[in-house]
């Protein structure tokens, strides 16, 4: 079912709920005030002119109430109704926005399968330039921060939409590798892989409506199908290209960007070029830059993966902790912090994906995200229509 459907179906729901709760609450208050009344009464003189005077308020107290309890029912009808037409109108709107982009994006996939070859050869060139340490680096910081902020800026209609209930399908482009070690060996199974990004699919399409797709020629998407199945073929094996220890345990701390001015941001640039070269133009431009996923044997000092806004990979270390958690979640988060998104305290947000220290979270399927998170993620230049 698409993604406009499913959220229009909730909000609903939502306006019904609320007008079931309305409407209990008008008559428990109308109860409550007609035996207010009852004991007004009750407790009424019996000597004339007193008892006249009495009956009469108690008169006026039921009226008034009754009136009262009417008004706030119908109150609770029309603002559902407005509640149950506003929700129509937008997955109305988000439905023609989704056929519209169907559309669009059998165009640009195509055209972008022959000629995105060549664009990106044009990138590679200047991917190996930016590839000299610190100051390529310094480069590619400046580089991702201008089409950040750019393409930030671009998508502020699109967050208006969103704010407004209007959330058509959105793409996120991936490019999955998993490293191999000093002999050749891949570090992390392809199961494991396979996992991680099910997991991410599952999530960003149920959440925020994004759909993952592998960044990859003829990708024909619509937001009219399901949640995206990974297969094995997203990703990238490397069998016969050994690794050292700059990619294969990188740092995830404030060490981290040292890492990335020196020679390991060089290698993971160098890697994303090759590997991931299909998608080459889109990082230059920033314009729904993939995200590369790589697959490391760790990431010091012992975290499940690493994410930094500035660049376009993550990392998810093979090996996870042993323990009794579901740990599934480790793409999609650093995925999230690729897309605009930060920690939050683990106590208050216990299901939340961006939550840490990770919290004790037995089924992946069970975090969420909050409805401003959605909205930054959606306008993060690594997730587009086209
Ligand atoms: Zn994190």
């Amino acid at each position: 079912m698409p993604g406009c459907l499913v959220w229009g179906e909730q909000r609903t729901k939502e306006c019904s709920n609320w007008r079931d709760d309305g409407h209990e609450e008008c008559t428990e208050w109308r109860d409550d005030g007609h035996s207010e009344c009852q004991s007004w009464d009750k407790n009424c003189c019996d000597w004339w002119p007193c008892s006249w005077g009495c009956k009469l308020i108690t008169w006026f107290c039921t009226a008034s109430v009754w009136i009262s309890s009417w008004v706030c029912i119908a109150a609770v009808w029309v603002s559902s109704w407005v509640c149950t037409a506003w929700a129509v109108v937008t997955t109305a709107i988000c439905l023609m926005w989704d056929v519209v982009v169907t559309i669009i994006n059998a165009v640009v996939v195509t055209i972008e399968s022959i000629l995105g070859w060549v664009w990106s050869a044009i990138a590679a060139i200047i991917a190996v330039i930016l590839s000299i340490p610190i100051l390529g680096a310094f480069i590619r910081w400046i580089i991702s921060l201008a089409t950040a902020i750019v393409w930030t800026i671009a998508s502020i209609a699109d967050t208006i939409a969103g704010l407004l209930g209007i959330r058509p399908e959105k793409l996120l482009r991936v490019c999955p590798v998993i490293l191999a070690d000093e002999r050749s060996r891949p570090v992390d199974t392809i199961d494991h892989a396979v996992d991680q990004l099910q997991a991410a699919a599952h999530l960003l399409k149920r959440e925020a409506n994004i759909r993952l797709v592998p960044s990859a020629p003829l990708q024909y998407v619509t937001g009219f199908s399901g949640t995206p199945i990974v297969t094995k073929d997203w990703i990238t094996v490397l069998d016969r290209e050994p690794g050292d220890s700059d990619t294969l345990d990188p740092p995830c701390d404030a060490n981290a960007f040292g890492a990335d001015l020196g020679v390991a941001g060089s290698k993971f640039n160098l890697l994303m070029t090759v590997h991931c070269f299909y998608g080459g133009w889109r990082r230059l431009l920033g314009y729904g830059a993939p995200v590369s996923v790589f697959f490391v044997r760790s990431v010091k000092p012992s975290k499940d993966g690493c994410g930094t806004w500035i660049v376009d990979f993550v990392t998810v270390a093979a090996q996870p902790m042993p323990t009794s958690q579901d740990l599934r979640r480790v793409a999609c988060h650093e995925i999230g912090h690729t897309g605009n998104l930060w920690h939050l305290g683990a106590t208050d947000n216990a299901d939340n994906l961006m939550a840490t220290p990770r919290p004790m979270v037995t089924d992946v399927m069970n975090y969420r995200l909050y409805d401003w998170q959605v909205l930054l993620l959606r306008a993060s230049k690594h997730v587009s229509y086209f």
